[in-house]
């Protein structure tokens, strides 16, 4: 079933995880997709394997860019917030330049795309937003995540602000919240411990599934969020998380 015929979808960090998963899903489900990652390469391969998916390279730290993309594309129905980054430590591994560094990225960011996106939505008198926060966020904290969980508790704020003032314009804001799922970024982070096979072992051990999460289990849920199956839907935090947070 093509629950997302005729909506365009514009995905942040689209080139690999949660955000790469959930456009090709997005894609199968009929919708004309606006792949945009940092690496404009990859998205515009990925992009090549999906008749209704086309790539662009943009950094969501870059203002302009995000200006003049979204002043260059179709009307955006669907916007999905992907992008992020972990900072691994406590408060007192944290400096300035980490906390900035961390709003910048996962919180500044989404206020600036859904500040450009929504006026559209707005002339449409319909939209829906879906935020990438993490279950390490408002919703549970975990060791060594005090930048990274400060930040994503500030977009499930952002997401409940955002839905509260829209909700009479047809225009819709949920967060998902996932636990650890499989990306090329947590074996980056698997990696940079030295013992890639102990730390894995570390993160399936918290998840009382004793396995970590697939992108596609997250992309299931932006597909219903992006659709109009979910229209009663607004304001809320999604967690996925395996029973991490039960
Ligand atoms: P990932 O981290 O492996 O991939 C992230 C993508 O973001 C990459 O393609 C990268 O090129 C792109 N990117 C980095 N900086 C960018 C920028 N400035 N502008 C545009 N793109 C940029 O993918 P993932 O692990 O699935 O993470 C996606 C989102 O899901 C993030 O917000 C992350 O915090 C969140 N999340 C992930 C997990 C997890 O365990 N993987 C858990 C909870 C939340």
């Amino acid at each position: 079933e093509h629950t997302l015929t005729g909506k365009t979808a514009l995905v942040t960090a689209a080139a690999n995880g949660i955000g790469r998963a959930s456009a090709e899903a997005m894609a199968a489900r009929g919708a004309r997709v606006i792949a945009t990652d940092i690496d404009g390469a990859a998205v515009e391969a990925l992009a090549q394997t999906h008749p209704n998916m086309t790539g662009y390279q943009l950094d969501v730290l870059d203002g302009s860019a995000v200006e003049s993309l979204i002043a260059s594309i179709p009307p955006v129905n669907i916007l999905l917030n992907c992008a992020g980054w972990v900072h691994d430590g406590t408060i007192l591994d944290c400096d300035e330049a980490v906390w900035d560094r961390s709003f910048d990225l996962n919180a500044k960011a989404i206020f600036r795309i859904t500040k450009a996106v929504l006026p559209g939505m707005l002339d449409a008198g319909s939209g829906s937003v879906i935020n990438i926060a993490s279950i390490v966020s408002s919703e549970k904290g975990a060791p060594r995540r005090f930048a990274y969980g400060a930040s994503k508790a500030a977009i499930v704020g952002m997401t409940k602000s955002i839905a509260a003032d829209f909700v009479k314009d047809g225009i819709r804001c949920n967060a998902i919240c996932p636990g650890t799922v499989q990306s090329p970024s947590l074996n980056d982070r698997l990696s940079a411990t030295g013992d890639f096979d102990k730390a894995l072992a570390a993160f399936k051990d918290r998840q009382p599934m004793g396995r970590l999460g697939r992108p596609e289990e997250i992309a299931e849920v932006v597909c219903y969020l992006a659709g109009d199956l979910s229209a009663f839907t607004t304001g809320q935090a999604f967690a996925i998380d395996g029973g991490w947070s039960n």
